[in-house]
């Protein structure tokens, strides 16, 4: 599995860092988790090509998450002719979520009527879902309710990339990061403590007890940025890529 981490900053775009996205590939499908506001000119400057994506996994309905949806659809449609249908896999009720932004942010647009089918898939508590070869878990997580937040797990083959989604302290965690190849964890700050994300010191205590192999942390907010240099888990930077 090949990860490019396209978008590793906070909602504000701190440090000008991108939103939330990252571009994965195994041999036989390629898909982006979340899509933030930004994501496309971060797939452009990455000179990717929105008709490689087959997927897209959206974490949870903040902006900054999926806010980069329209304009994913409209380069597709307009700039990428696609043809070939696109999966967008997230919380339960994500079609219509994603209709709603759509026409929201481009009124005469209609889903129905682009180049190409959007096919969605809903996370299902307890259960594997499938999308093309991937096995997709997903857990509710501690963030604002209303964005109906999640952690997932994607499978593929032996190889398990996990990601905590925005959330703070939930034992969740556990369960996301068992066995997991990658945990890419969130990490809005270093210190403050808030109920909905979490902060390096808190995985810094708790990173012994997460049954995987490594750790990324993303979402990396400006008290985090202005403490790099004293963190000593590895952190994530627009760009980076790492296989697992
Ligand atoms: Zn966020």
């Amino acid at each position: 599995m090949w990860i490019q981490f396209l978008g590793t900053g906070d909602a504000f775009c701190s440090g000008g860092r991108f939103q939330t996205c990252f571009l994965v590939k195994v041999p036989d499908y390629c898909f982006l988790i979340d899509c933030g506001a930004t994501s496309l000119l971060a797939m452009k400057q990455s000179n990717i090509d929105s008709n490689l994506i087959d997927g897209i996994i959206i974490s949870h309905f903040h902006g900054d998450h999926f806010g980069g949806l329209p304009y994913f659809l409209l380069d597709a449609n307009f700039s990428g002719k696609r043809k070939r249908a696109l999966t967008i896999a997230g919380p339960p009720g994500v079609a219509v979520r994603v209709e709603e932004l759509l026409v929201t942010s481009y009124p005469t647009v209609d889903i129905d009527h682009l180049t190409f089918a959007v096919e969605f898939i809903e996370f299902r508590e307890n259960q594997n879902i499938a999308m093309g070869p991937l096995q997709l878990e997903s857990f509710p997580v501690v963030h604002v309710p209303a964005s109906l937040p999640h952690g997932i797990r994607v499978n593929h083959h032996n190889t398990t990339l996990a990601f905590s989604g925005d959330t703070g302290w939930t034992d969740n965690l556990y369960k996301i990061a068992d066995s997991a190849d990658l945990l890419i964890c969130e990490c809005n700050f270093f210190s403050t403590e808030l109920p909905s994300h979490l902060n390096y010191r808190k995985i810094t205590v708790e990173r012994d007890n997460f049954n995987c192999k490594r750790i990324i942390l993303n979402h990396l907010g400006k008290e985090m940025l202005d403490n790099m240099a004293a963190c000593k888990l590895e952190c994530s930077s627009d760009g980076m890529i790492v296989e697992i």
